[in-house]
């Protein structure tokens, strides 16, 4: 598979005055091969929305590159970029409720990219909309409506369709379900999967959900306070985890069976997440982990291969040696969601 998007050493800061910096992402790398979808967890707080808006340029980077097909990306972004690279990425937002602007009705939505683009004549225009309105599953009549006409799913699918109508090969759907009902969110993920296959999208796919992000994704991979702990698989992440985050984060992850949830072992994680302000050397999860060791707390961990085969990588001590280390995995949920 060729490579797509490569990440290399993303970091963003923002700096708040008086010497302090949060430090959102730091030092991420992450490649996402052709058609290919990785999904992205972590809780609130762990950067991983900040790094995908740094991918497509809404954030600028304090540090680090990103490549588009072997094409080195801006930086910083001009008004002219945005215009440029909206061709070939986009982002579908988390809330469908804040990010369609009320004035406009959902067809000037859906079409402000091919407007801003030129090249398309009015008409052209306009039967795209329509098109597109349906590819999402809504009747074309639906692009003289307003946002606030519409549900939750609705907007959701508009925007999507805002996103996906310019035909970009790479696109980041930031938490693009959480905001919507259960049964909803599974019509989205279902139509997320569907125009990938149609289009040969590329996905980075930000999600609370693991079983969800497990279910759409190729590859997961997990953040923690700005950092990448673990990458690999998605069901190995899924039922395998080795990083400790990691199996805490799948422990606590609600299962859609009941069942599951009776049956499943948990491992609490408990303290706050640490604030992400001047952040000390150490591993960052060591005030919660609960297999912290002496060095954890002075030598920042890296990301290593460890397992054969280069499918999976983990910042922990307890894997320093190259290999499996002894620790086993633990807090295996039972598979409940069908591929
Ligand atoms: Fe826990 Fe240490 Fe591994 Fe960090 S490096 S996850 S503190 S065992």
């Amino acid at each position: 598979m060729s490579l797509l998007v490569e990440a290399r050493g993303v970091t963003k800061h923002f700096p708040l005055g008086r010497g302090k910096t949060v430090h959102a992402v730091d030092d991420v790398s992450l490649s996402i091969a052709a058609r290919e979808i990785v999904g992205l967890v972590g809780e609130s707080g762990s950067g991983k929305s900040t790094f995908g808006k740094a991918l497509v340029g809404l954030h600028d980077k304090t540090a680090g590159e990103v490549y588009l097909e072997g094409e080195r990306l801006p930086q910083r972004y001009t008004a002219a970029d945005f215009r440029h690279y909206a061709q070939r990425m986009q982002m579908i937002f988390q809330d469908p409720y804040s990010s369609l602007n009320p004035r406009m009705t959902v067809g000037e939505i859906v079409g402000e990219g091919l407007r801003l683009g030129g090249g398309a004549s009015d008409a052209q225009q306009r039967a795209a909309v329509a098109d597109w309105l349906e590819r999402v599953g809504l009747a074309a009549g639906y692009a003289g409506r307003y946002p606030h006409e519409l549900s939750g799913g609705q907007r959701q699918r508009v925007g999507i369709a805002r996103a996906l109508i310019l035909e970009p090969t790479f696109v980041v759907c930031d938490e693009p379900i959480s905001a919507l009902d259960v049964s909803v969110q599974a019509q989205i993920v279902r139509l997320l999967g569907e125009l990938k296959e149609s289009l040969g999208l590329t996905l980075l796919f930000i999600a609370h959900d693991l079983s969800m992000v497990r279910y759409v994704s190729d590859r997961m991979a997990v953040m923690y306070l700005g950092s990448l702990v673990e990458l690999g698989g998605a069901d190995d992440v899924y039922f395998r985890p080795m990083h400790p985050y990691t199996k805490t984060l799948v422990a606590s992850n609600p299962e859609p069976d009941p069942r599951s949830e009776r049956e499943r072992a948990t491992i609490p994680i408990t303290g706050e997440i640490p604030s992400p302000i001047n952040i000390r050397a150490g591993c960052r999860f060591a005030t919660r982990c609960p297999e912290v060791m002496d060095i954890c707390r002075t030598v920042t961990p890296e990301l290593r291969t460890v397992a054969a085969g280069d499918e999976r990588h983990v910042a922990c001590h307890l894997f320093e040696s190259g290999g499996l280390a002894s620790p086993a995995p633990t807090a295996l949920p039972t598979e409940v969601v069908d591929r």
